[in-house]
């Protein structure tokens, strides 16, 4: 495969954007270096590089892009918001519809208020906590990313994690003591914390399935005791869905588990693929949020009608009978794949999969938190990954990230990758 048109535009690119990539994920650090291959268009689970190449498509935009690139359902949405106006700076009929949308589909959410991303949402439920409880301490999880602002990049995971820079630098120590990080799936080092710091907590923010050390599935009893202790000690639950909204099923992650968060932060496939993100939660707290009371939160950018009527556009398409079975029922096949490929060449993998996502790590151990997530051998990952780009098949470049299928992915994609699986462990040996 050749990668020259590529190869010249991120030499380019490297002059004028820092590391020549707009999110440090993107760039090839974690698996060996290189020039990103660079994306022409897409369509469906397709997409093509500025050198012709065609690819299978896993990465999703990093999760995004449920119903693949340039869905017509989508397209015509956003024609209509480029037709009659992309902002106005007053409210619209679209995001009184979209907001009641979210709340028919996850019924923990009251009220809600749009934002331009995860990061967004993520950084107001916690202000929101802290005003509402008149506390400042939050706990979170080890390798759970939760966006760039200074409180959450304090053991975070995915792209902070691959770098290996779990604390950046320019967060000052004060914020870092504000928040204690305790293993995902370990209520015995929750409980720790909690009878230390319980009183003085706000919130613990959890990812109720993780995707950001892999996919991980909370082990049974994990979530209901983050719900216990919480109540014990009058903190509120926050859950990040930002990766996992409307990712498995129609909804939340909280509705296919059962569980009844105080608030919600969303992002990613609420955009339809444009830049979005939501928080929302019970009446009485997000009653103090401004203009309503003390707590402020704003944007020129929120709720604007492209991103209210590309989310709109996107629900839609989920709402069609049998999407997320489909899904299952490829990933299941994809996961089988990929198995047996490794049974067949004496690769030891350990294969985490949700649904339509999945995770493949370089180890032997199952995978329930992130140290065990951290043993995945990213040399191998890393040369896997550059295997299976060289036969057309387009992953995260890192192995802390997910597969993700989408509503376009087909029987004879599944099946072409699970050939490029099979080639690329056999030249792993
Ligand atoms: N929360 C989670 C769980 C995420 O995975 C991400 C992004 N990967 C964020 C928050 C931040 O979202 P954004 O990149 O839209 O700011």
């Amino acid at each position: 495969m050749i990668h020259t048109k590529s190869e010249e535009i991120y030499q380019e690119a490297l002059k004028h954007i820092v590391g020549g990539v707009n999110s440090p994920s993107r760039s090839y650090k974690a698996v060996g270096g290189g020039a990103p291959v660079v994306m022409a268009k897409g369509k469906g689970p397709y997409f093509w590089d500025v050198d012709g190449n065609r690819y299978i498509d896993y990465l999703a935009g990093y999760g995004p892009i449920i119903t693949g690139f340039g869905h017509p359902h989508i397209a015509e949405a956003i024609k209509l918001a480029a037709d009659t106006g992309v902002l106005f700076g007053t409210p619209t009929e679209h995001e009184v519809k979209f907001a009641k949308m979210l709340k028919d589909a996850i019924p923990s959410l009251d009220k809600v208020r749009f934002t331009n991303s995860g990061t967004e949402a993520v950084m107001t439920t916690v202000r929101v906590a802290r005003a509402y409880t008149g506390r400042t301490k939050i706990i979170k999880f080890e390798g759970c990313y939760h966006g760039h602002f200074d409180q959450v990049l304090v053991a975070a995971g995915s792209g902070p994690a691959t770098l290996g820079s779990p604390d950046s630098a320019g967060v000052p120590q004060t914020v870092a003591t504000e928040v204690i990080t305790v293993p995902y799936n370990d209520t015995e080092h929750l409980q720790l914390a909690m009878d230390k710091w319980g009183e003085e907590v706000a919130a613990i923010l959890v990812e109720p399935i993780v995707g950001n050390f892999g996919m991980v599935m909370p082990k049974p009893g994990f979530l209901e005791y983050i719900h216990k202790v919480a109540k014990e000690y009058g903190a509120l639950v926050i859950y990040d869905e930002v990766i996992t909204g409307f990712r498995f099923h129609y909804g939340g992650a909280q509705n296919m588990l059962g569980f009844t968060p105080d608030l919600t932060a969303m992002g990613k496939i609420i955009g339809g693929g444009l830049p979005i993100g939501a928080y929302g939660g019970r009446k009485e707290i997000m009653d103090t949020v401004a203009p309503l009371g003390p707590a402020y939160q704003a944007g020129t950018m929120a709720g604007n009608p492209a991103s209210m009527l590309a989310g709109i556009a996107c629900l839609e398409v989920l709402q069609t009978p049998g999407v997320y079975e489909e899904m299952d029922r490829l990933g299941a096949m994809l996961e089988k794949g990929i198995l047996d490929a490794a049974e067949k060449h004496g690769i030891t993998i350990t294969v985490n999969r949700i649904k339509g996502a999945l995770t493949v790590y370089f180890t032997d151990q199952k995978v329930e938190n992130y140290k065990q997530a951290e043993q995945s051998d990213g040399e191998m990952f890393g040369r896997f990954f550059k295997l299976m780009l060289s036969r057309g098949i387009n992953l995260a470049p890192s192995k802390f990230e997910a597969w993700f299928l989408t509503t376009e992915h087909k029987e004879q994609d599944i099946l072409e990758t699970i050939d490029a699986v099979d080639y690329a462990f056999s030249q792993l040996k």
